[in-house]
């Protein structure tokens, strides 16, 4: 069998046990995109095959005399570029920061250096994570494997195609209103928000600040665990990481029912504008959970229909002011012929930013200028707290969360992109989870009759990722539908 296909858990129990070298898992991968990279287009930047074989080599020498491996040991992972890489240039996606090279890694990064993982590449993404289809990457888009002629879902579009299409064992993707959830949605495979403050953003290049979080996208759920266990934790480089024990999450699959568990259906996440495709697999999936042991309770989290436009005045208020760095003084390109300094910004951010981006800045910069300040960002604030509060009355009835991920499944290039509200609607039901904060898993439960793949998402307490991916797993393990691969070759 070829060893991408292997899940990371396999991909590593094979390693260690010492069936295949660093070597041949290295080999592979690089062979595997050099077949289908061209028409998956997942990368912004493919890592150096000859440097990975040295690191392999290198890997393989020493454990000639000393088998002593880690978790992520010369396991081939995918990061998406807005996740700084001191070896490798990190875009975001956009033209503005040129051929940024930062002069760090992230704190993620570190960590999986630490275990001498191999750096695959860095993963296409709409620019600054700003989009919902990686159609608003500078670079062009990524196709989705299932089908070419659709988009990957985004913002982690690249980073979810890459996983499905067997380019990398696993990726990173972040998400701030639902770009690790839908991609993995739209792909097929398996993508989990950690809490805010679970996973370190240092050297995440910053959309909005309050909800941005870093999170692993793979093949099934006990591979999310093995990638949760190397990053999550507090971070002295960054002070909203939470003081919070972190144990072995694959603890959490001890267990392979969901007895005693009770999971909400929340009624608003199941009204107008749903696929009646994605409803009814979503709705088989609520059955099997209850097959399972798990007890089914219908709930109302009232504040749901304001949350995408408490989103995009949060979001692009934070975005505003972080995008404001990005005058050609510090980083990236410059404008060429400026006269004067304010010209030379001006120009650099006209040339730098694609249109969504600009839209956002200026949406953002609106909420906040005096005289609207009260009436839109403070509002939000407001919202945002009753939003936190549906979910806290929630959890005091139910341990988890059922819902779609998305209202459809992967659209077709082109088909959105014209129309941004659309394109916002794509993440009506992952933003909530966004907002409160809370952690929430997208995992495959069926397709659609085009062959296209649909998510399943669970929601859970914050901190308690356990519990989320114990029921993900128990219902992965009674279906078959990550099993299920495209046919791209
Ligand atoms: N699609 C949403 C947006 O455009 C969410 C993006 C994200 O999570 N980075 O803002």
């Amino acid at each position: 069998m070829s060893l991408f296909k292997l899940t990371l858990k396999e991909l590593q129990d094979s390693f260690t046990r010492g069936d295949v070298s660093a070597n041949e898992i290295a080999r592979s991968y690089f062979l595997r995109l050099s077949v289908v990279e061209s028409k998956v287009k997942a990368y912004v930047t493919v890592n150096d095959k000859e440097q990975i074989l040295t690191q392999a080599q290198a890997i393989d020498d020493e454990l000639k005399s000393w088998r002593k491996t880690m978790p992520l040991m010369a396991m081939p992972i995918a990061i998406k570029d807005n996740i700084c890489t001191a070896d490798l240039p990190t875009t975001c996606g956009s033209r503005i920061l040129g051929q940024f090279q930062p002069p760090y890694d992230a704190s993620v990064i570190s960590k999986f250096r630490e275990h001498r993982f191999f750096s695959i590449g860095k993963t296409n993404l709409d620019e600054f994570g700003m989009g919902s289809s990686t159609e608003h990457s500078a670079f062009g888009p990524s196709r989705n494997p299932w089908k070419l002629s659709h988009v990957p879902g985004g913002s982690s579009g690249g980073s979810a195609a890459a996983v499905a299409a067997d380019e990398c064992a696993a990726a990173l993707g972040t998400d701030t209103g639902g770009s690790i959830r839908q991609p993995a949605a739209c792909c097929g495979v398996v993508g989990f928000k950690p809490t805010y403050g679970r996973v370190s953003r240092y050297g995440l290049i910053a959309f909005a600040s309050s909800l941005d979080q870093i999170g692993p996208i793979t093949k099934d759920v006990y591979d999310a665990a093995m990638m949760l266990n190397v990053l999550a934790g507090q971070d002295p480089m960054d002070s909203t990481t939470a003081d919070v024990p972190v144990s072995d999450f694959t603890r959490a699959f001890k267990k392979k029912d969901v007895k005693k568990l009770k999971f909400g259906i929340p009624k608003e996440f199941f009204a107008e504008g749903l696929d009646s495709e994605v409803e009814g697999a979503v709705r088989q999936a609520i059955e099997e959970l209850e097959q399972l042991g798990g007890k089914i309770q219908d709930v109302s989290l009232p504040h749901t229909g304001v949350a995408v436009a408490t989103y995009y005045i949060v979001a692009t208020a934070e975005a505003s002011s972080n995008l404001a760095r990005y005058d050609g003084v510090k980083y990236g390109i410059r404008a060429k012929d400026s006269q004067e300094l304010l010209e030379m910004y001006r120009k650099t951010r006209q040339e730098g930013f694609g249109p969504e981006v600009k839209r956002r800045v200026m949406l953002g910069t609106y909420a906040l200028s005096s005289g609207y300040y009260d009436a839109y960002y403070a509002k939000a604030q407001a919202v945002r707290t009753l939003i936190t509060q549906d979910f806290d009355r929630v959890f005091d009835e139910v341990d988890l969360l059922v819902t779609p991920v998305m209202p459809t499944p992967a659209f077709k290039l082109g088909e959105k992109i014209e129309d941004p509200l659309q394109m916002y609607l794509s993440d009506l039901y992952t933003i909530s989870a966004s907002l409160a904060g809370i952690p929430a898993i997208s995992i495959p439960c069926g397709f659609s009759q085009q062959g296209l793949p649909i998510g399943l998402q669970l929601m859970g307490r914050p901190f308690e990722e356990e519990t989320v991916l114990r029921a993900a797993r128990a219902y992965e393990l009674v279906t078959n539908w990550r099993k299920k691969r495209p046919a791209i070759r």
